[in-house]
């Protein structure tokens, strides 16, 4: 509930706003209030409702939103779009709205028209994953540290922690590295694999959660379609077709640890997140050290598990992220 101070300071910066945790997901809107349980909707998306117009299942989102919320709430919401943070634009979002709507969203600006009462601040998911990371596990003394995400979709953000900031470019993005080429020692088959975005080979094509039946099919791994379930209990059992498999969806992912740290040696901890490697677990943590401490040249000094962590499922909450990035924890800043 929110409360309100007295009437001879009602200006509404004096006011104690209702904090609101908002996590808006192509599959789930999950909505937390203060200290309160996390209520979980259907999102109003297109994953959830194929056929539906963009524009209508925007102004369904903005609806539910405006409803929930308490008057005067300081509302952080975690957005699984890629989007410019500092002006709450939406750039799109497959899992959202699909291929549309045709221009970027104006998601902050809209919300604040139906609730002008509310102070409304949107972050990219990835951007809330690190600062939840941040809030976790970065000690004193870290200068720089990456966030990957390893779930339907691959990306990562890097703080700068010596001035507390996250740095963008002109069009608020950082680190989408899921469509660089992945570094990948496997056959062509798995190399030339397509991606989402209509790209061949990338890194989101072979390393991201989705991609995990068809790498195998690729590989010649029997039951493709099933492998999702089964490869834990294949790794355990030492298969060797599931080792390989999962060597060889960890390959572009320890590459681009590889290269982060070979770019810049401010870099103190790296931490994996996301479902698909959450859920792998240990088997996805020790290849993953594995890969990026092989030796190759007087370039690799070793010590690979050191500042790397593979986060636990529940370890990174990209609400509580949200909520840390509206208080100021970290600045997204662009140039
Ligand atoms: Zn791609």
């Amino acid at each position: 509930m929110s409360t309100r101070a007295p009437a001879h300071a009602a200006d509404r910066e004096d006011r104690v706003r209702t904090e609101v945790a908002v996590d808006l997901g192509g599959t789930w809107l999950r909505i937390r209030t203060g200290p309160g349980e996390t209520v979980r909707l259907p999102a109003p998306s297109i994953l959830n409702r194929p056929g539906e117009e963009p524009a209508a299942l925007l102004e369904q989102l903005i609806e539910t939103l405006a409803d929930l919320v308490p008057a005067d709430a300081r509302v952080a919401v975690s957005c699984g779009a890629a989007m410019d943070e500092e002006h709450g634009v939406l750039h799109g979002s497959g899992p959202l709205w699909g291929g549309g709507p045709d221009r970027p969203v104006p998601l902050r600006a809209l919300l604040t028209a139906r609730r002008p009462d509310v102070s409304w601040q949107l972050f990219n998911d990835v951007t809330a994953g690190l600062a939840s990371f941040v809030e976790r596990f970065a000690r004193p003394g870290h200068r720089r540290v990456v966030y990957v995400t390893v779930s339907s979709g691959i990306a990562l953000r890097t703080a700068d922690l010596t001035e507390r900031s996250v740095p963008v470019d002109a069009h608020g993005m950082q680190g989408e590295v899921g469509h660089l080429p992945a570094v990948s020692t496997a056959p062509a088959a798995v190399r030339a694999l397509s991606c989402p975005c209509g790209g061949t080979g990338h890194v989101a094509a072979l390393a991201a959660g989705p991609a995990l039946p068809h790498v195998a099919a690729a590989l010649g791994v029997p039951d493709p379609e099933g492998i999702r379930d089964a490869l834990p209990d294949r790794l355990r059992s030492g298969d060797p077709a599931a080792r390989r498999l999962l060597g060889t969806v960890v390959e572009p992912v320890a590459e681009i640890v590889r290269t982060l740290r070979c770019l810049d040696p401010r870099i103190d901890l790296v931490g994996i997140g996301g479902g698909y490697a959450e859920g792998l677990g240990d088997p996805y943590r020790a290849e993953l050290v594995r890969q990026v401490g092989e030796v190759r040249s007087y370039a690799d000094r070793g010590g690979a598990g050191e500042g790397l962590r593979l986060c636990r499922p529940g370890e990174v909450d990209p609400m509580a992220g949200a909520v840390a990035l509206s208080r100021g924890a970290l600045t997204v800043t662009k140039r």
